[in-house]
């Protein structure tokens, strides 16, 4: 079925036919139709199967329905997101298909100067992509006038109750209007995203596409079972291969994702990284070089890379494993994104071995397992910062320089040198009485 069945404004065909769209993907084609009609929609679709054309282009079009060049522009369109850097893709995909259209579109998150936003509302938008906290903020400072809206969509739901978001999001819907039409994306369809569609939703429609929460068929998944010592180490090989072009990497911890890209750039790879306690710009400044390709690495934690989409992403790195299979099916969701191939690796060491369990249960799905010829899974603990040491031949070099440098110093006193310490005589810490 080609777009032009949808009936859609000339204007947004236009911008379709320019992103090089030749057909609706399946999600596409199951919730435009319902999206048009006005009904409220559930949408359950893997990563990267085109969810959010699936709910932008309707809605513009439905905008451009009732458009009157001669009407003060008002807030029609309320979409939120979890993060910061998805609210930015969003904004910017419907500034893409909406290119020729007199609709006005902002982004509302937290991280930089209210005052600049508060100054975009001013001016008039028909459409806001926020993320829950700063909209709370800005609605705090009575900035912004919902009498108007008439959608409201909840993107990656499943992730924003995951954050904890449910209360900023029961606040928001108890001021917007009543008669509005509600739609909510979602990766996966636990209880709470049920809970949440049948108090905020007015018989919605269901589309789910795929099984239920299976990742993506197009990407072939593997694992490595690694000792936790030698991942960077296995990390640096793997990188060294020539298809791995474009890898995001995901660690658990801000500390990790930060040490693992002082040892990448300490090997000579360009790798930018992107967590939670980053500016703004450092943000989108770290995913711009990852998308022009001046990194070819970029490594993230879970809470930032949700949702965001960038192009022919080669491998996605379980660096660290995912704490719970919902995270797994984002994350290797990075790549393989509209029907493109890409490959999802996990480091497991042995002590992770449960979460992999507990994975592949849900997946219903064994991953293979896969071992890098001639890296030598033995080697012993380097004496040096876990999860970070370089390989050990370096460790030695190191050591050896170390060394030499000691010897070539002349010793400022030999005489005043202390002499050792005798044994503890006791191992008995307790005081005495
Ligand atoms: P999303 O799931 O919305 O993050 O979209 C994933 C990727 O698919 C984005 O890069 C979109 O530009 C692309 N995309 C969306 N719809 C289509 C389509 N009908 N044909 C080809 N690519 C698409």
């Amino acid at each position: 079925m080609p777009f032009s069945k949808f009936g859609l404004d000339p204007g947004i065909l236009g911008a379709i036919h320019k992103a090089g769209y030749t057909r609706p993907t399946p999600v596409q084609a199951a919730a435009i139709p319902k999206v048009l009609q006005g009904h409220d929609l559930i949408a359950i679709a893997q990563t990267g199967t085109g969810k959010t054309a699936a709910f932008v282009l309707p809605i513009l079009h439905r905008l451009m329905l009732a458009h009157r060049p001669d009407q003060t522009r008002r807030m029609k369109v309320l979409i939120l997101a979890p993060t910061r850097e998805l609210a930015v893709q969003i904004m910017e995909n419907i500034r893409t298909y909406g290119k020729s259209l007199p609709i006005r579109v902002a982004a509302i998150f937290g991280g930089v100067e209210e005052d600049a936003q508060i100054k975009v509302l001013r001016k008039g938008v028909h459409i806001i992509v926020a993320t829950p906290g700063r909209l709370l903020d800005l609605i705090g400072r009575q900035q912004i006038d919902f009498s108007a809206l008439e959608m409201l969509v909840l993107d990656e739901a499943d992730r924003m109750l995951h954050m904890g978001f449910l209360p900023d999001i029961e606040k928001i819907a108890a001021i917007l209007p009543k008669r509005r039409q509600t739609l909510m994306l979602s990766a996966t369809f636990p209880k709470e995203v049920e809970s949440l569609a049948r108090r905020f939703q007015y018989q919605p429609k269901m589309v789910q596409i795929g099984k239920r929460s299976n990742p993506a068929d197009t990407v072939a998944q593997c694992v490595y079972e690694v000792p936790a010592h030698l991942k960077s180490a296995l990390l640096l090989e793997l990188l060294k291969q020539p298809d791995f072009k474009k890898v995001l990497v995901f660690a658990r911890m801000k500390d990790g994702a930060n040490r693992l890209t002082e040892f990448l750039k300490a090997a000579q790879v360009k790798v930018a990284k992107l967590h939670s306690s980053r500016s703004q710009e450092q943000r989108l400044q770290a995913l711009q070089d990852f998308k022009d390709g001046k990194a070819q690495v970029l490594v993230a934690t879970d809470i930032v890379a949700r949702g965001i989409d960038i192009d022919g992403v080669s491998h996605v790195i379980n660096y660290d494993f995912p704490v719970n299979p919902e995270d797994y099916i984002h994350r290797i969701g990075r790549t393989g994104r509209a029907e493109a191939q890409g490959e999802a690796i996990s480091f497991v060491p042995e002590e992770d071995l449960n979460l992999l369990g507990i994975l592949e249960l849900t997946i219903i799905q064994r991953l293979q397992r896969k071992r890098l010829k001639g890296f030598n899974y033995n080697a012993p603990i380097p004496p040096y910062i876990p999860g970070v040491t370089p390989p050990r031949r370096d460790w030695r070099k190191r050591t050896r320089e170390m060394d030499a440098k000691k010897s070539t110093k002349p010793s400022p006193n030999p005489k005043s040198t202390p002499a050792p310490r005798p044994p503890k005589k006791s191992t008995n810490h307790r005081r005495p009485k």
